[in-house]
């Protein structure tokens, strides 16, 4: 379902967006200025940006007009604007990675991504908030300032990409970048009910993403949506010789894949799902509004066609500690770059200190707890004498995780969870134990250990707020998860007669 015809600048679906300045209805100034206007009179209370040039965004947007004044070709994205998170490095905009750390440090280059999107003609609106260096669900470990979740403002966005879930679910831009090691595009979106997905390790350039835990890291589309994300992983994805780990594969039909899916059409498609994820006997820390809409959205591809089986992935029930140390092991050598001497903060370099000192005491004050916590428990599992017990105890269960999807895909074509256990969570609700907060990712966690795609997509609401259904595929197979997505979306837009992200807009528990 398309947007409707009178909707606001601020309300339209990028794609939209993208047809209308194209045919000349809408100018490129117009939508940014219509975004900056919304920021500048909302984002006070959401607190989606940490950084937004409106003048450099309206030069980029006049250079965009004039170009397509002068009947120069240009390509489906230009002139929409659109939102980083700020883990993406920006040539002269400052990017901190939600760290004091790099407070002030204006990037001399752009990562890939950026530089993509900056080709493709979008108009960079700012730079959104997240959880410091990305290492968080809520966004609350920013070193900056809370953000909130527009469906109710008293609840966290999400995270690590909670800038960019409040951003566009707030109307503040039409659609953002995320990115997600451990669910950090995919559980932001699920709460606050927008499209999110993780692409296929590799797929994505990581070159100018601040490294978190580099052999999990992808950047990746956070929109209104399904088609919206597939047309922003285009633009992004494909190889990328600066990334060494990029894959030598074209990117694929994505949108094409999204548009195929909205037709409904699901015919053959084998559907598993997850048993270890909310599954009988494994129903714990899952609220019950939550595992109900994740059965009505798999009632809803069966009825398009798909067959659906249960599926049983033993070693999932693993992801979790599994991920709480691979990621922290290699964050620990990650974040050791950060030193006080090579980017932004330097604390104590009075005269007075050697070197190891103002170092230590750089660190000490620029990292946030959550970050030492990580570095703390990464260097442990490292160190001689626990490596095997930790570190490489963990790796085997990586392995036993990628084994478990290996044989799934023997009998289905994709496998299916809920995103997130539970609904936007309250500000405050979880900053003290740690353990619940590393528990949002129980589900997004095996698809990022296996390097495999997925996808969250809006299936509903519990309590008036939304809950998110997660798609996984084989490696590469990203066009599956639009695809299924895709499916979904149409269908319950058409059951409910608006897209979800209109249900916003009237009271909880309303419409959507
Ligand atoms: N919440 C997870 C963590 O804190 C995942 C974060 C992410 O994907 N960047 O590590």
């Amino acid at each position: 379902m398309s947007t409707p015809v009178s909707a606001p600048l601020t309300s339209t679906d990028a794609a939209e967006l993208g047809r209308l300045l194209a045919a000349g209805e809408v100018s490129s100034a117009e939508v940014t200025q219509a975004y900056l206007d919304r920021i500048q009179a909302t984002d006070g209370d959401l607190g989606a940006y940490l950084h937004v040039d409106a003048d450099a965004a309206l030069a980029a947007a006049g250079e965009i007009d004039a170009a397509r004044a002068k009947g120069e070709e240009l390509g489906p994205l230009a002139g929409i604007p659109l939102a980083l998170k700020d883990v993406v490095v920006t040539e002269g905009v400052p990017t901190t990675s939600g760290s004091k750390i790099l407070e002030g440090w204006r990037p001399p280059y752009d990562a890939t991504v950026a530089a993509r999107l900056k080709a493709a003609g979008t108009v960079l609106l700012g730079k959104t908030n997240m959880d410091e260096f990305a290492m968080g669900s809520s966004t609350e470990n920013s070193a900056y300032k809370v953000t909130r979740n527009p469906w109710d403002h008293d609840r966290i966005p999400g995270g690590s990409s909670g800038g960019s879930s409040a951003a566009v679910a707030g109307s503040l831009a039409p659609w953002a970048i995320g990115t997600d090691t451990g669910g950090s595009i995919r559980q932001p979106a699920a709460v606050t009910g927008l499209v999110g997905h993780k692409p296929t390790y590799g797929s994505v350039s990581r070159f100018g993403l601040i490294a978190f835990s580099s052999s999990l890291d992808q950047a990746g589309p956070m929109t209104r949506t399904v088609l919206d994300a597939a047309l922003l992983h285009e633009a992004i994805g494909g190889h990328d010789p600066l990334d060494s780990t990029s894959i030598d594969a074209p990117v694929g039909v994505l949108a094409e894949a999204a548009r195929r899916g909205a037709e409904g059409d699901l015919t053959g498609l084998r559907v598993g799902v997850v048993t270890e994820l909310g599954g009988d006997g494994h129903t714990d820390g899952y609220e019950p509004g939550v595992l109900a809409r994740f059965a009505e959205a798999v009632a809803l591809l069966e009825g398009m066609g798909a067959e659906v089986r249960q599926v049983s992935c033993p070693a999932f029930d693993l992801a979790l500690p599994a991920y709480y140390l691979i990621a922290p092991s290699e964050a620990s050598s990650n974040l050791a770059r950060f030193d006080g001497v090579r980017y932004g903060l330097r604390v104590g370099d009075d005269g007075s200190r050697d070197l190891d000192e103002v170092m230590a005491l750089t660190r000490e004050q620029g990292f946030g707890p959550e970050v030492k916590r990580r570095i703390i428990l990464g260097t442990y599992a490292l160190s001689s004498g626990y490596y095997e017990a930790y570190y490489g105890q963990a790796q085997k269960v990586r392995t036993l995780i990628t084994r478990d999807f290996t044989s799934a895909w023997d009998d289905v074509d994709v496998l299916v969870s809920p995103t997130s256990p539970t609904v936007a969570w309250p500000v405050g609700a979880r900053v003290d134990d740690p353990i619940a907060m590393y528990a949002a990712d129980l589900c997004t966690l095996p698809a990022s250990l296996a390097g495999l795609p997925a996808i969250s997509v809006p299936c509903g609401l519990s309590d008036g707020l939304p809950v998110g259904f997660q798609v996984m595929a084989p490696a590469l197979a990203d066009d599956r998860c639009y695809t299924v997505a895709a499916a979904l979306e149409a269908a319950q837009d058409s059951a409910r007669g608006h897209r979800f992200l209109d249900g916003l807009a009237t009271p909880a528990g309303g419409a959507a």
